[in-house]
């Protein structure tokens, strides 16, 4: 089939029947209280729809339910191997449905449709159906007993599990939230963030068509500060799963242990450190830099924000980054050729600029972008930016910006550039380029970071965990690990007479 072109995307834009309303107990619903919110498109600032604005009574709804259905046992009880069934049917309606998601994403994030149709929409099929295919496959342990004893240790699932994702890789992140947590029996109510609930509505609905039972599943659009935090203070939800910012996640922590010391797992944000050695293939480096930073526009929690390059090729390096990010000049989500979009909105544009001043302010050297650019299609957008000279104790060093900034700092040996890599709260990624295997390996085991590539950024697939070290979190998305986040072990020990 001949790839859509922006007119194709746009004509199937306009032919888009979009249900903003809630999913509670199997069914679209509207909210309780029959408000709803308008969602807008970030590359031209329209509403795409109106979605419900769940409150504290549509939790209480969702939470029974959830609960009722856990209890009852058709999901929580069911043969792993027709739960696997029904997940992987539910893979293949998202995979079916992909145009229609990834259109719906890119709306509503404002993320280039190639991204969304390849990246975000194949992520979220490949996570639910490696979820499912692997359930059936998961053994539990017989420990070595004395033989008068037989101990079992079992894996069960936690119950009624909340799940609070962020904007930024809406469909994804749902994906790795709920693919184990029903896989693994839970039953799951999940907020997706404020701005960007489209996709998340809509693969819940493929869910109950795939032959998830009613009450298994809910998706409550609404507030973080009210709804977000009612769920993460309830005591009847057994696991709290979350991907967004630190202070958030900080808070959540807090409420569980101000409730019922609910599981809570979080995924949280980064100041990812990319090392440059003069020995590495640096055509390669130099292109991936750019996508690590560039890349959804810099909204990336794992982006390699901090580029530490060895001092003796800097000024070389340097051009050959900045030559690179040309090719990330902002346009058009719909455009298939387009790289990189919007900023989510005009608070997150805002951050981004104001980081751009506080570089400035710094004394760091800004030797490309920094301006708003395409201002009159009603986008915020932003011109990749590269600041130079930077130290690693600057604001632009230390923070998450969230936006398309690059800091680039140097190095003289190896030590030097672990040390500054280290130094940061955050722990969540980062990379070391060098041909020579011994530099390569000992730095990128000294880096305290929870991913980490050797030549290569953004490395990695559903077969491997995804988290964080130290402030970035300390929950695992993806892989048998993730199966962890969901389950409590029981033992039964049994003493023979
Ligand atoms: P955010 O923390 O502001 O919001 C995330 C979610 O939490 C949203 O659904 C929001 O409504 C909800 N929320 C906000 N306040 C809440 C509260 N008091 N109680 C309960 N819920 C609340 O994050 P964001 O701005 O949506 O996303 C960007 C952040 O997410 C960045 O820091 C980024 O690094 C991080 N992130 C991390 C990963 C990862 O896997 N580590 C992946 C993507 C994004």
């Amino acid at each position: 089939m001949a790839e859509k072109s922006r007119a194709d995307w746009q004509a199937a834009a306009k032919s888009l029947r979009i249900d903003g309303r809630a999913f509670i107990n199997g069914r679209s619903v509207d909210a309780l209280s029959g408000e709803t919110r308008p969602t807008f498109n970030p590359a031209n600032g329209q509403e795409i729809a109106q979605v419900a604005y769940c409150g504290i009574e549509d939790a209480e709804l969702a939470i029974a339910s959830a609960r009722a259905a856990f209890e009852s046992g058709v999901w929580s009880e069911m043969a792993p191997s027709d739960r696997k069934m029904v997940m992987v049917r539910w893979a293949e309606l998202i995979q079916q449905h992909q145009d229609e998601l990834a259109l719906l994403e890119c709306m509503d994030v404002g993320k280039p449709i190639d991204n969304t149709l390849n990246i975000d929409v194949a992520a979220a099929v490949r996570t639910i159906r490696w979820s499912g295919e692997a359930i059936d496959k998961v053994y539990d342990e017989i420990p070595p007993t004395p033989a008068s004893s037989l101990a079992l240790v079992q894996r069960l699932p936690l119950g009624v599990v909340a799940a609070i994702v962020p904007w930024n890789f809406p469909l994804s992140t749902t994906a790795w939230k709920l693919a184990p947590a029903l896989a693994t029996g839970n039953s799951v109510i999940l907020k997706p963030a404020t701005n960007t609930p489209l996709t998340a509505l809509r693969i819940a609905r493929l869910a109950a068509e795939a032959g998830l039972p009613d009450g298994v599943l809910h998706v409550l659009p609404g507030s973080g500060g009210s709804l977000g935090k009612h769920l993460a203070t309830h005591m009847d939800i057994d696991g709290l799963t979350f991907t967004g910012s630190t202070p958030v996640g900080q808070l959540l922590m807090q409420y569980s242990g101000q409730s019922n010391l609910k599981r809570t797992f979080l995924e949280l944000g980064g100041k990812s450190p990319n090392i440059i050695f003069a020995d590495a293939n640096l055509e390669a480096a130099a292109s991936m830099a750019a996508v690590a930073v560039f890349y959804n526009g810099g909204q990336t929690c794992t982006a390699g924000t901090r580029l530490i390059v060895e001092e003796s090729i800097h000024d070389r390096f340097l051009e050959m980054v900045i030559e690179n990010a040309r090719g990330w000049m902002p346009g058009d989500p719909m455009d298939p050729a387009t790289t990189m979009g919007p900023m989510i909105d005009s608070g997150q544009f805002g951050t981004v600029a104001g980081y751009v001043d506080v570089g400035r302010g710094e004394g760091a050297e800004l030797v490309f972008g920094g301006k708003r650019c395409l201002a009159d299609t009603g986008g915020h957008y932003h011109e990749p930016t590269i600041f130079s000279g930077v130290h690693n104790q600057m604001r632009i060093a230390q923070e998450e910006i969230f936006g398309p900034v690059m800091s680039v700092l140097s190095f003289k040996d190896a030590e030097e550039a672990v040390k500054i890599a280290n130094d940061s709260i955050y722990g969540l990624a980062g990379a070391v380029w060098s041909n020579n295997i011994n530099t390569a390996h000992k730095v990128a085991r000294a880096v305290r970071v929870g991913t980490m590539g050797i030549n290569n950024y953004f490395g990695g697939d559903m077969t491997v965990p995804f988290g964080g070290f130290k402030q970035s979190g300390n929950g695992r998305d993806k892989s048998m690990h993730a199966f962890n986040d969901y389950t409590e072990l029981k033992t039964t020990w049994i003493e023979f007479e």
